[in-house]
């Protein structure tokens, strides 16, 4: 057994290398650094950490079958307190999760801890703030754990377009009639017909639409697109233009599409406006396979026979 003094020294040694080493070190590593006449002191402090939760026992990611220390800083030590072997296992399967979390079946899978104490452990661990649970925008009935300080990966959140799992239509809808309104004052007032979408992240940010790195340009792009396809602007692609896209060599630039206002087709033909549309029917007197306004028009508008080879 080794002295207080001897235990105290090589405590502050060894928390100072697991400092060092943050991914953990296993007990080979430490017997190389301490030497074998230490490992017995060396158990003996580490026991000492492992109860006051200084220090984390894992299963190494490279041998399973070997256990490594990390260390855990105080003040997260302190939310460990009393915390027992079926907890720790519980936030370990939250930690390794990441970014994605864990769902409570499949904690439960990994741990045979029965559903009541499971659900015990999670709230307490809840109630540390050592874990939190997020609900994923594709499943909002399905509670995902993950470490409390942990950011939900953009797959839980829906990325910058939702805001506590509801599609934020306000904000969409604002992006799109700003960028809009970049693209048509940089041709009318500055003279630049195209924009690029970077060229419209960086007036979003300047303009302070948005923050620094709330948007990438890859979801730029994608609100870009859904412009594109409401007809409010064309995409304009050419080599010559100076902005190219990542390995592809195409250029993609975005300027105001021409209005369009789609013809109606219900009152271009003769039936949209007929004042006896309520007595005609195929067989009446009143009938379209009678019907003189049809005849005309179809003559006037279209020549079936002629151009299709069909005949009436
Ligand atoms: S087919 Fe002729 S008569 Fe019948 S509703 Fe159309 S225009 Fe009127």
């Amino acid at each position: 057994m080794s002295s207080s003094g001897e235990i105290d020294e090589l405590r502050s040694q060894l928390t100072e290398l697991l400092r060092k080493n943050p991914m953990g070190l296993t007990n080979g590593q430490l017997e190389r650094h301490f030497g074998a006449n230490k490992l017995l002191a060396i158990a003996q402090v580490l026991n000492i950490l492992l109860d006051s939760k200084r220090v984390h026992l894992y299963n190494s990611t490279e041998n399973p079958n070997e256990l490594m220390y990390k260390l855990v800083a105080e003040e997260q030590a302190q939310k460990f307190e009393g915390i027992g072997p079926d907890q720790m296992l519980v936030y370990q399967i939250c930690e390794r999760s990441g970014s994605k979390g864990v769902w409570i079946r499949d904690i439960k899978a990994q741990t045979n801890i029965p559903q009541h104490t499971l659900t015990k452990t999670l709230k307490l661990l809840e109630s540390r703030q050592i874990i939190k649970a997020v609900r994923s925008v594709t499943s909002k009935s399905r509670k995902l754990y993950m470490l409390f300080d942990t950011v939900p990966a953009k797959e839980i959140t829906g990325g910058p377009w939702y805001t506590d799992q509801e599609f934020d239509h306000a904000f969409v809808d604002e992006l799109q009639k700003s960028i809009v309104n970049f693209v048509k004052t940089a041709a009318k007032k500055h003279g630049e017909p195209f924009l690029s979408a970077s060229d419209i992240l960086n007036k979003l940010v300047s303009s302070n639409i948005i923050a620094l790195n709330t948007i990438s340009l890859d979801e730029l792009i994608l609100v870009m697109h859904t412009l594109v396809y409401d007809g409010k602007l064309e995409e304009v692609r050419n080599a010559s233009l100076g902005d190219h896209l990542a390995g592809s060599g195409t250029i993609i630039k975005y300027k105001v599409a021409k209005d369009y206002d789609p013809p109606n087709f219900l009152t271009e033909t003769p039936c949209g406006i007929c004042p006896v549309i309520a007595q005609c029917r195929e067989g009446g007197i009143i009938s379209p396979t009678t019907c003189v306004y049809m005849n005309d028009w179809l003559a006037i508008n279209y020549d079936f026979s002629e151009k299709n080879g069909l005949t009436w």
